[in-house]
């Protein structure tokens, strides 16, 4: 894979911690500045989630299929269902001199680890296990299976955090605007960049 003159950067964490809504704020401000690395999944969509912009969604014999033929830099089961980055969905934003955003889970960056992607890690966390319940809850995209799921594993993302060395950087996201501010401080060398 061609090499990306700025770094792609990891957004990591329990699901609910607010990954989706901080990359939607930094591509919202800083418009053609961030291309979002379109993942594959064999989740369902949400309501209004688009296929090709949220995801791709894709049934499991597909992401089977993908995954033999290596069309993956990395894929992870997550709460019963697949996920993967596409080697194409990374050059794609790379094709455009964009900084490649990816949301993935803490396997997802074990993998990504082995590569020579060379990415900024960031592990966004909400203020406690109680307040990422509620936010999930509030969100209404989840059944009571899926919500224990990705409770279950948040726990184990917040064990992986506090592994030395993994993340660059630990996000509180408490104060969504704080947060939001704490990350672009730490990514203004990559914006830079394309400015
Ligand atoms: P993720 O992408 O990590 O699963 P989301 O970005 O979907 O998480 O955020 C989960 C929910 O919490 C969403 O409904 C979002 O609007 C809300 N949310 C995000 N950040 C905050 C915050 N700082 N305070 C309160 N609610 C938040
Ligand atoms: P959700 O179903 O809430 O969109 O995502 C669930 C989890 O899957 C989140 O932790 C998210 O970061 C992770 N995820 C999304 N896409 C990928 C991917 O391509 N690879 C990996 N490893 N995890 C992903």
């Amino acid at each position: 894979m061609e090499a990306t003159r700025c770094r792609p950067l990891v957004l990591s964490g329990p699901s609910g911690c607010g990954k989706s809504t901080m990359i939607k704020k930094l591509m919202a401000e800083f418009p053609g500045f961030f291309g979002l690395s379109v993942s594959h999944t064999t989740r369902k969509p949400r309501l209004g989630e688009v296929n090709g912009k949220d995801y791709h969604f894709v049934t499991r014999e597909e992401m089977h299929k993908m995954i033999k033929a290596g069309e993956f830099v990395e894929h992870a089961e997550y709460a019963t269902n697949i996920y993967g980055t596409s080697k194409r969905a990374v050059q794609s934003v790379v094709d455009k001199n964009q900084i490649c955003l990816l949301d993935i889970d803490m396997h997802g960056v074990e993998s990504l680890k082995l590569t020579d992607l060379n990415p900024l890690y960031f592990s966004i966390q909400a203020p406690s296990i109680k307040v990422l319940e509620q936010r999930l809850r509030l969100r209404k995209t989840e059944n009571d299976s899926s919500l224990l799921h990705r409770i279950e594993s948040a726990r184990r993302e917040i064990e992986y955090s506090k592994k030395p060395g993994v993340f660059d950087a630990i996000i509180v996201n408490d104060v969504l605007e704080d947060a939001y501010a704490k990350l672009k401080e730490l990514i203004k060398e990559e914006i830079a960049k394309v400015q």
